[in-house]
């Protein structure tokens, strides 16, 4: 009936009025001119949101691929583990495929430029290398207390030289005073641009937490104490409780999560800047990249899913409703795993062992909206540059698209930060970000909810090829106790 209908989906349904709602709030104050304070203020509840949701994100991450990989064997986590490196691989790379016959096909940049830039041309490029090398490091934490806290790991570092001391300053001093929301990456970018010699990014950081040596330390212990027997089993006892405790209050905070997504939509309708200057190649560009990210999100990926599974991948989706918003107004991969977790156990009813092992993972380092919004974004300002891109350089952006969407961090507009290793990895001018960043604050959201569909999808996959080992698991060392 259509009571049990609103009961059953009531969460589903204040969260569809909350973004309605805050569409239509912000567009009635836009009209007030409210100065930046009076934006903060009014946005607050969203901001408590998103502080809520991040508060949860390392002991989530770290309690649910403890368990998940503990709670299998070595040969079935293996297994596992490969498959879902397989989806990611295969799938972002789709998706950068996809990224780059949008913006050929279509050619956002076409034409002179709307805005000559000087270049300045007087800094040394970054090295990819230097990148790949980070991200790499970011694996081996030296330090698993500090990578649980430290706000901000280096974004850009940057170096002077000086009678041959080297004199490191972190440019992250310069972020930590703004509020991440208001970043201004341009700003960023400018500042080190002016007064710096090399400019090296780095990645796999994250608001408060360096998810990525988190995720590896936690894989590895949990294929430790999964291989201890009895004497582990405190250990697993423990993480699992954790988790499910974690669990629970993600069930508090997910009443909150409407009004917070209502204010986080509204405040940032109120601030953004008015709609008719976004025209000609910047609007273009937009179009490229929603049109990819569509043909990914509702064709590509669940074509995919039925393939494999021979499930309705729409209702799929529609289980996953409230993740797909949360993202949207969050504009943070990792600050919607918590509610992702929940709309995938809950509602699409994935496997704990599943789940917990592979949507850590997933959220950060399969990003494939990331990885198609970099690939176009990187061609979009070869275009506006006059410049021909042939075959090898093509391929070369795809390549580091990829390892950017890797690199970055599943927090807001990290991904503008890592495109810094796909421009230079071909020798496009990264002071070009600049004519891209009015429209990204919108791109991001639209791509961030890409990104957590992307693992979603991932996890029911998975789920559905690993169905022989998790019947055969002998649990009988493991509780997964029973949220329900
Ligand atoms: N905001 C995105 C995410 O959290 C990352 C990006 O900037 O592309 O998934």
């Amino acid at each position: 009936s259509v009571k049990t209908f609103l009961r059953r989906n009531a969460f589903v349904i204040f969260t569809v009025a909350a973004v309605a709602i805050g569409v239509l709030l912000g567009f009635a104050l836009r009209p007030h001119n409210l100065t930046a304070r009076e934006v903060k203020y009014f946005s607050f509840p969203g901001e408590l949101l998103m502080r809520m949701l991040q508060m949860l994100v390392l002991p989530l991450i770290v309690s649910s691929l403890v368990t998940g990989i503990s709670s299998l064997d070595s040969k079935a986590s293996g297994k596992m583990g490969i498959r879902a490196i397989i989806y990611y691989m295969v799938t972002t790379f789709i998706a950068v495929f996809i990224g780059i016959v949008m913006v050929i096909i279509i050619r956002p940049g076409k034409g002179s430029r709307d805005s000559p830039m000087a270049s300045s041309g007087s800094i040394e490029p970054v090295q990819a290398a230097d990148a790949f090398l980070d991200l790499i490091r970011n694996m081996f934490p030296p330090n698993l207390v500090e990578a649980c806290f430290k706000q901000y790991k280096t974004l850009y570092k940057k170096t002077v030289l000086t009678r041959n001391i080297t004199i490191t300053v972190n440019a992250t001093e310069m972020m930590n005073s703004t509020d991440l929301q208001t970043l201004n990456f341009s700003t960023v970018l400018q500042t080190l641009q002016e007064t710096v010699e090399e400019v090296v990014p780095v990645s796999g950081s994250s608001n408060g937490v360096n998810a990525l040596g988190l995720v590896v330390f936690s894989m590895c212990f949990g294929l430790v104490i999964g291989n201890m027997k009895q004497q582990g089993q405190a250990l697993r006892d423990f993480f699992d409780c954790l988790n499910e405790a974690i669990m629970r209050l993600v069930a508090i905070i997910i009443w909150y999560a409407p009004v917070g997504i209502l204010f986080l939509i509204a405040g940032k309708i109120v601030e953004m800047k008015d709609l008719a200057q976004v025209g000609g190649q910047l609007g273009m560009y937009t179009v490229s990249v929603i049109v990819g990210l569509l043909i990914h999100g509702l064709f590509v990926l669940p074509l995919l899913f039925f393939v494999v599974t021979r499930k309705n991948p729409y209702t799929f989706i529609a289980g996953l409703l409230q993740a797909l918003i949360t993202a949207l107004g969050t504009s943070s991969s990792s600050a919607t795993l918590p509610i992702t977790f929940r709309c995938l156990e809950e509602n699409n009813h994935v496997d704990k062992r599943v789940t917990r092992f592979v949507l850590p993972v997933g959220a950060t380092i399969n990003m494939d909206g990331t990885a198609l919004y970099e690939a176009v974004a990187a061609i979009f300002i070869a275009q506006v540059n006059d410049m021909d891109l042939n075959f090898g350089q093509i391929l070369t952006i795809s390549i580091t698209a990829t390892a950017a969407s890797i690199g970055a961090a599943g927090i807001p507009q990290a991904g503008l930060v890592t495109m810094v290793i796909v421009l230079t990895s071909v020798g496009l001018p990264t002071e070009d970000i600049t004519l891209i960043i009015a429209v990204d604050w919108f791109l991001d959201r639209l791509r961030t909810t890409t990104n957590v569909l992307g693992d979603s999808f991932g996890a029911g996959i998975v789920e559905h090829l690993s169905r022989l080992e998790l019947q055969n698991q002998d649990n009988s060392h493991i509780s997964l106790l029973d949220s329900t």
